[in-house]
């Protein structure tokens, strides 16, 4: 009776540890981007559908930023609400927007429906973006109400996130200047970057980086000391460096846990970067840590600076590691998301199959459009 009792309390701890892990929203944004009847793959083509998808972005945050502290508890299934991290991430989100926009539209013209004259501050931007909404072109009913429900969720992820942080860290804010999210890129400049592998020889990790040669594109890859030590012991030092080739290597801490909550991580980190040091030149080796879950400590910093590393966060998740995101819905998403964000650090996991296919429709659907950078210039 009693190991029956012990057993239950073991599985109620396992699961509120899986419950405090999961940074996972219960719903994941997904727009549909054949609903736009242009391409976007010139910087001007591009401009013109980053403006059109601004306006409804705008004011979904507009709308949202109205939730009670009660409606968010009921809509996130969560248990406090930090209000000022709340009204940090739309300030900051709604000044990104109003910038983007002024970025967008500096070949604007008359004509366009989606060109609204100058807009100084984010109240011209709100105001002007609401008086747009009755001026889309009939055919663009589609596209709209579909982009104004994507909006309407990926805020909902975000504010969810912005509701826990700090109790629960994440990529939604940073602590320090020495933590970095994709947020300083130039305009219409890109990162890929991979995270939770290597995969096991001639697995998924393999075949993203035959897809990345072959479309001669540069990533960074966060990986697990663990998998890397379990790889590496299946074949020897040259051949696993010369798996990565050009690519850049980081790290993602020894095992996929919490390092908020590990008593183990400084060890994790420690460690691994030992090992990858052992494997990866120096060229190709960046000085990052990228946390599972986006989780580290608040005090973290000093003991990141000791060891001459930064924390990598990202600002453009693919959400690709969610069984309910299928590969093009991992398209539809990310398009969505750079035509609003319009500069970032992208998310995806080489553990799992679906950026393979995923990224090269996203490379030739944005063609010139966007800048994909050199991994070595992250640091
Ligand atoms: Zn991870």
């Amino acid at each position: 009776m009693m190991v029956r009792w012990l057993c239950l309390i073991g599985a109620l701890l396992l699961m509120q540890n899986a419950l405090a892990y999961s940074a996972g929203p219960a719903l994941v944004a997904t727009a549909n981007r054949q609903l736009w009847p242009e391409p976007v793959n010139t910087p001007q083509d591009f401009d013109k559908a980053s403006r059109a998808a601004l306006l409804p972005y705008v004011l979904a945050i507009q709308e949202q930023q109205k939730l009670s502290d009660k409606d968010m508890l009921a809509a996130f299934k969560i248990k406090s609400v930090n209000r000022a991290s709340v009204d940090k991430w739309v300030a900051k989100e709604l000044g990104l927007a109003l910038k983007n926009y002024q970025l967008a539209a500096k070949d604007c013209t008359d004509a366009d429906w989606t060109c609204l004259g100058n807009v100084a501050t984010v109240n011209d931007l709100l105001a002007k973006a609401a008086s747009a909404r009755d001026k889309t072109p009939p055919p663009l009913a589609a596209w709209r109400a579909n982009l104004a429900g994507f909006a309407h969720t990926y805020i909902a992820e975000q504010l969810r996130l912005a509701a826990l942080f700090p109790k629960v860290s994440s990529e939604i804010d940073r602590f320090n200047d020495n933590e970095h999210n994709g947020d300083k890129f130039a305009d219409r400049q890109f990162f890929l970057s991979f995270d939770d592998g290597p995969s096991s020889a001639g697995g998924s990790t393999d075949e993203v980086l035959a897809m990345l040669a072959q479309h001669q594109k540069s990533a960074v890859f966060f990986v697990l000391g663990e998998k890397f030590q379990n790889r590496l012991q299946k074949t020897n030092a040259a051949a696993l460096a010369g798996l990565y080739g050009p690519q850049c290597v980081a790290s993602h801490g020894w095992e996929h846990q919490s390092h908020a909550k590990w008593a183990q991580w400084q060890d994790s980190i420690k460690r691994t970067q030992t090992l990858l040091s052992q494997v990866i030149s120096k060229d190709n080796l960046l000085p990052l840590f990228r946390p599972p879950y986006g989780q580290r400590k608040a005090d973290s910093s000093a003991f990141f600076q000791s060891q001459f590393l930064q924390v990598e966060l990202w600002n453009l998740d693919s959400q690709d590691w969610n069984a309910k995101v299928g590969a093009d819905d991992v398209v539809n998403r990310m398009m969505a998301l750079m035509l609003i964000k319009r500069h970032g650090l992208l998310l995806f996991h080489d553990v799992h199959a679906k950026a393979k296919t995923a990224l090269p429709l996203l490379f030739n659907e944005l063609g010139n459009a966007v800048v994909w950078s050199d991994c070595h210039l992250l640091v």
